[in-house]
């Protein structure tokens, strides 16, 4: 069993922007119960309830250098439910902000300090409380230069992991930033250093100084290795050999489950779905819509270009002249939440619209529609397709990345389809499969068979935790 160190920006139920943090408490704690040994190391951004969350001083204090500054970090502790334990680092200088990464009008211009300093501060903290760590695993940009910094000054000979989450973030800064951050220049060398196109890369840097890379799917792994999918860092996975490998993301059931949540106003399993009709209405009325003709549709994420709910907007007079109504939960972009107002605005009655963060409405859309959307341009692995399925909600998807690992279609797989897919990235494409989605719901038997079908699906985290665990053992020294 493996001593791990896992280095993120957000965990939930302590801070959270998207999948990220999910993962991030969901993988450590799968990990926890395989035996391991495993820590997690994150900020403390004062919008944390340290009260509600059981989040303690441990008394521990130290100074972090980078380039020419310095800063002060406490350390506060909690326990995740299997006992995980969370150190949160406390510098109000950078973490006491209003958001984790920036406002809605572009991130935080100092965010190659804030991440910086994190990366080194959670080193700090690895030798401070003598952790000899196995692994030290880092997740995403926000932690891309915990290998750099490890390369630099070791913690002892642990290896180190870097999973991306999604390659669309590359933590990219100006060149100036190298040394405000402190690393060396020729870790900022073209090809092998931190260098893309001129600036500096979080990102890249973590992949070119990590021991092993995983994203969180086995297609996304494949993708990501040609020119459309690499995002301009294909070459650089490509060079990485088999030092790369997708790892699909698991779900949280005892988060994501209809016959346990607690956010939902009737619960309901497979062998008795009256509780999903009481989540319809209450989903309804909590949007001021009426009975639909048709099916409800879903959405609950982040309004990015990425999600693909331009094309969502594109095709709502088809969705909406078939009988159907939407439910849309989202924050993020003002153009996207404008596309989508602009449409819905052609529809009163019809569509609902919430442009805000709400994780009890985001279970309550999960439970109470007929169909969850999630026509991704691309997708790492995706989350919500998975819960969705769990809670008898059919996703439709764009086939790709996780969409395409986790959803297997009602037509390809007529026996044990458990959602729609579609397979060019058309608004026309994605017409058609809600029309399909429309037909199966006029088919109440085979509708039927494909909830059960889908509420069967395990994504559990235990098999992908055991991935990771074979990983640690080759990684570490
Ligand atoms: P991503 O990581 O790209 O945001 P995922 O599907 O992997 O996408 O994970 C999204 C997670 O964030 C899910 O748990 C989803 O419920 C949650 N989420 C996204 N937007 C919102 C929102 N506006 N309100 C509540 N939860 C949200």
């Amino acid at each position: 069993m493996a001593s791990v160190v896992h280095v993120t920006s957000e965990v939930v139920p302590y801070s959270k922007t998207g999948g990220l943090a999910d993962v991030s408490a969901a993988l450590p704690e799968a990990l926890t119960r395989l035996g391991h040994r495993v820590v997690v190391v994150t900020p403390m951004y004062s919008i944390v309830d340290r009260a509600s969350q059981g989040i303690r001083p441990t008394g521990l204090r130290f100074p972090v250098s980078l380039g020419t500054r310095s800063c002060d970090f406490a350390v506060f502790q909690s326990e995740l439910p299997a006992g995980t334990v969370v150190y949160h680092l406390e510098c109000d200088e950078w973490y006491g902000r209003s958001e984790l990464y920036g406002t809605r009008e572009g991130d935080y211009p100092d965010n190659h300090l804030r991440f910086a300093f994190f990366a080194a501060a959670a080193l700090r903290l690895v030798r401070e409380l003598d952790l000899r760590p196995d692994v030290i695993h880092g997740h995403d940009w926000q932690a891309g230069l915990v290998p750099a910094f490890n390369r630099l000054n070791p913690v002892g000979s642990a290896g180190v992991v870097m999973t991306v989450h999604n390659l669309a973030y590359k933590g990219l800064f100006d060149s100036g930033a190298v040394s405000e951050v402190g690393l060396p220049w020729d870790m900022f060398r073209p090809g092998q250093g931190g260098e893309y196109w001129g600036r500096l890369s979080f990102l890249k840097t973590g992949l070119v100084f990590a021991d092993a890379v995983t994203t969180v799917s086995p297609t996304y792994a494949s993708e990501v290795l040609g020119p459309e999918g690499g995002m301009g860092m294909d070459g650089i996975l490509r060079d990485l050999g088999d030092r790369f490998s997708g790892i699909l993301n698991g779900a949280d059931y005892g988060a994501w489950d209809p016959s346990i949540d607690t956010w939902l106003p009737a619960r309901y399993d497979r062998a008795n779905l009256s509780g999903k009709s009481v989540c319809r209405s209450h989903l309804l009325e909590t949007f001021g819509l009426s009975e639909p003709n048709g099916p409800l549709f879903g959405i609950v994420g982040r309004l990015v270009a990425q999600k693909g709910y331009d094309m969502v907007a594109a095709c709502l007079d088809d969705l909406v002249a078939s009988g159907g109504a939407l439910v849309v939960l989202g924050s993020g972009d003002l153009a996207v939440e404008e596309s989508i107002r602009d449409a819905a605005g052609r529809h009163p009655g019809r569509v609902g619209l919430r442009f805000t963060y709400d994780e009890g409405l985001a279970h309550l859309i999960e439970a109470g529609s007929d169909y969850f959307l999630m026509p991704s341009r691309f997708e790492p692995c995706g989350l919500n397709q998975i819960y969705s399925m769990r809670y008898g909600t059919l996703p439709i998807v764009h086939a790709t990345g996780g969409l395409e690992d986790t959803v297997r279609d009602i037509d390809e797989v007529p026996s044990g389809g458990t959602g729609l897919k579609f397979r060019s990235f058309e608004s026309s494409e994605l017409a058609c499969a809600i029309r399909r989605a429309r037909a199966l719901w006029d088919d109440r038997d085979a509708m039927a068979r494909a909830v059960q079908c889908a509420m069967l699906q395990d994504f559990s985290w235990e098999k992908s935790a055991r991935l990771y665990g074979e990983l640690y053992q080759r990684v570490a020294r």
